[in-house]
Order: structure tokens, then C-alpha cells, then sequence
């Protein structure tokens, strides 16, 4: 197979798509807006499923390391009504290997490896069509030409306007996300309270979710829902006032809870939107979309499990050749929409449900998925 390929982003999808290539010996060029793989912080820790993230990860020929890498402990799961009482708490089987974490920074280099991501490279417009095949422009004034161009450049992508007119939507849930680093040394209390995985206390219309990340750091979600208008609310950057604002809406809570609001670091606001469940669109010769791009839905930890997945079964579909690539393609995008749909589905019910009136309906979800 000799054809010219792009892939867009260097999230869990595009790194899983080239990585899998490069196992098959084909090159890939990866253009990420970003200036360096640390430009920014790569965020919270994932939990990677057995038969989807970490079938991506052992299609890559990564299996072993990631499992050196992750955390099966970081299972865990406390749920406290919001007075502190203790609701569930999950630990897992030692050898349980259903869904372990590993932070996204861990995650990202185990994929990186050798591939040769060309970093600063923002691109505007994907136009395919075009009698050199289809044209990526960037933001430097650039432009290449390439046979397939595949959109990981996640939820607002910009190569996803070459295939659909679609954008996404606000949900009505905001996330705010603080960390406390250090958090055995400097908070035990807290530190206990959380445990070796995630906590999570559900109220009405509003949840807070603790997450262990490895070396002692915690991401803290504040879980709301909220006007998506944007002047609505404190400056996020003036830390004192939304940690005052996130302590009044959580009025009530028992102390130990609202510790973790009281010593959580910056705060970042995060707007949750989504692409209509069940996101398609009529086949265009030359470009894909995966992950985030295609199919973007609540956090309830599937997408990037899904946006791996994708990565490495779309470049299997490819390096399977000698075949015409474009039916590959095709044949892919019935796989991906079929299954992300379903995800899509659920996690949209889910949030509804995590995130809203009845606190005992979130309590149920967990009982629901958690293995007895
Ligand atoms: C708070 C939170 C918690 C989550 N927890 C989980 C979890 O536990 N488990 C789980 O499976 N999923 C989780 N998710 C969802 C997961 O983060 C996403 O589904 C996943 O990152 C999607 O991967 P992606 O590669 O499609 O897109 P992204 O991770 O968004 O990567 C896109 C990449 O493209 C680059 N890019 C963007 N635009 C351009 C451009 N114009 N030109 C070039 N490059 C560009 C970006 O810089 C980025 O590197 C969570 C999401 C949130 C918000």
C-alpha cells in the first residue's frame, strides 16, 4: 500500500490509528495543533477497557506495558450520601484487569514511541476532491495534499465540516475541575476519604467526583448543572470566587466532602457537549473521521476506550490491503457508527441520570455496572 496519509490530532485516537500503521510498516503523517507533547496538561486519568482500549493497545503491540504502567487499584469506588455515609464500596479482585487506569500523560508517550508526530501544525480546512486528492490547509498558510485524510482532532474538529454539517450541542451539565497534588502527604484526611480510585457523591441536580491519578495527584469535578451562557458565573480565573460560588451551591454538604472544593488548586470550566446519538453521514472519498470527532458524547468513560479502538481497527482495515482503501473506509465507518451509537446511547441516558433530579437513580446506575 503506497497511498499519502494524514491523520489529525495526536489524542487517544490519532496516536492509536498511526501507531498501528507504524506496527504494520506503513507512515503515517500526524499534524497536532499543539507545539509540544507537554504544551499543556494532558488531564485526568482514563480507565481502559478490556475489549476496547486495551484491545487497541495489544493491536499495537503494547499490551505489556501499558499493564506495567496501570493502576488496577485505581478501580475502586467509594460512593457517600452527601451527610458522608458510605454508600458503596467497590475494591477490586487484585487480578481484576477489567478496566485499570492510567494517566493520559502515561497513556500518551506509550503511544508516541517512535512515531514521528510533526507538532505546531494547526489545520484550518480539510477540502477533499480536489484534482491532487484531498488538501489540508494549516494555520501557517500550508497546504498538502493527501489520498485519505482521517479526523482525530476531536470534538471540534476541523476536519469533520468536510464530511458533515453537524456541530455539537451543550448537554446542560458543566464539569468544574480542580486537583490537589501531593494529596497523602499534604491532605490524609482527604486522601482516605477518596481511597486507591475514585469517589463520587451524588446529589440533586449536582455531583462531586474525586479521581486518583498516580503520584498522589486527585482530580476534583464539580458536577453541575448550568446556563451554558458564558459570562454567567464567577471569572474562572479568580480562583477565591469560584471556589466561594462551588461551596455555596454544595451548601449543606458534610465538611469532609467539601474539603476536597476547600483545598482543590485552579479551577477550569468545562462545558459538556455532545454530537446527536447515532451521528453519521454519507461517505466521502477520502476522509474519516474517529473518536471525539465522530461521535462525541458525555464522559462516562468510553470515549477515548472508543476513539482507541477505532485508531487501531481502521489501520488494520487499511494495512489488511491490497484492496481499494476507500471500501476499507466505508466498511469501517458502518462498524464505528454501529457501536458508538450504542455507547452513545448510554452514556447519554447515563448523564442524565448521574447529573439530575433523583440522587438513588445514580446510586442504581453504579449497581448496575459495577460487577457484584
Ligand atoms: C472530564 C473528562 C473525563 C473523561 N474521562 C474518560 C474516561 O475515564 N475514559 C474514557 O474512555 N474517556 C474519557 N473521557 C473522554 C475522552 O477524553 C475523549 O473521548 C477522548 O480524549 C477522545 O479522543 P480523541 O483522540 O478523539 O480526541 P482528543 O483527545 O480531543 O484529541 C484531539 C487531538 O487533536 C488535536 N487537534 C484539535 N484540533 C486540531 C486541529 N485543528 N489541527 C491539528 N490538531 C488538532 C488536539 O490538540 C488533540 O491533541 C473524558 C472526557 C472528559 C472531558
Amino acid at each position: 500500500m503506497r497511498h499519502r496519509i494524514a491523520v489529525v490530532g495526536s489524542g487517544p485516537a490519532g496516536l492509536s490509528f498511526a501507531r498501528v500503521m507504524h506496527r504494520h510498516g506503513h507512515r503515517v503523517t500526524v499534524l497536532e495543533r499543539d507545539p509540544a507533547p507537554d504544551a499543556r496538561p494532558p488531564g485526568g486519568t482514563l480507565d481502559l477497557h478490556e475489549g476496547l482500549g486495551q484491545l487497541a493497545l495489544d493491536k499495537a503491540g503494547l499490551l505489556a506495558q501499558f499493564r506495567a504502567l496501570a493502576r488496577p487499584e485505581g478501580q475502586a469506588m467509594r460512593i457517600l450520601d452527601t451527610d458522608g455515609t458510605v454508600l458503596r464500596d467497590w475494591r477490586p479482585h487484585p487480578d481484576d484487569r477489567a478496566h485499570p487506569e492510567i494517566d493520559r500523560g502515561q497513556l500518551r508517550d506509550l503511544l508516541l514511541g517512535p512515531l514521528d508526530v510533526q507538532w505546531g501544525r494547526e489545520v484550518t480546512r480539510v477540502v477533499p476532491g480536489t484534482p491532487d486528492g484531498v488538501l489540508v490547509h494549516c494555520a501557517n498558510g500550508r497546504q498538502e495534499a493527501f489520498d485519505l485524510v482521517v479526523g482525530a482532532d476531536g470534538a471540534w474538529s476541523r476536519t469533520r465540516p468536510a464530511v458533515s454539517a453537524v456541530a455539537p450541542h451543550y448537554t446542560g451539565v458543566t464539569y468544574v475541575e480542580t486537583s490537589l497534588d501531593d494529596v497523602d502527604a499534604r491532605h490524609p484526611d482527604l486522601a482516605r476519604l477518596i481511597g486507591d480510585g475514585s469517589l463520587a457523591v451524588f446529589g440533586v441536580n449536582r455531583a462531586l467526583v474525586a479521581q486518583r491519578n498516580s503520584g498522589g495527584h486527585v482530580k476534583v469535578y464539580a458536577q453541575l448543572r448550568a446556563p451554558l451562557d458564558r459570562h454567567a458565573g464567577p471569572d474562572p480565573a479568580d480562583t477565591e470566587a469560584v471556589r466561594s460560588s462551588l461551596l455555596a451551591l454544595f451548601d449543606g454538604w458534610a465538611a469532609p466532602v467539601l474539603g476536597l472544593l476547600r483545598h482543590g488548586t485552579a479551577f477550569v470550566r468545562r462545558r459538556l457537549h455532545t454530537l446527536p446519538v447515532s451521528h453519521t453521514w454519507a461517505h466521502v472519498p477520502g476522509v474519516t473521521l474517529l473518536g471525539d470527532a465522530a461521535h462525541l458524547m458525555p464522559p462516562l468513560g468510553a470515549g477515548a476506550n472508543l476513539a482507541m479502538l477505532e485508531g487501531a481497527e481502521l489501520a488494520e482495515c487499511l494495512a489488511a490491503g491490497p484492496g481499494d482503501p476507500d471500501k476499507a473506509v466505508r466498511a469501517f465507518e458502518e462498524r464505528m457508527w454501529e457501536r458508538a451509537g450504542r455507547w452513545a446511547e448510554m452514556t447519554t441516558a447515563g448523564l442524565e441520570r448521574l447529573v439530575g433530579p433523583d440522587p438513588a437513580a445514580a446510586l442504581a446506575l453504579f449497581d448496575e455496572l459495577q460487577p457484584s
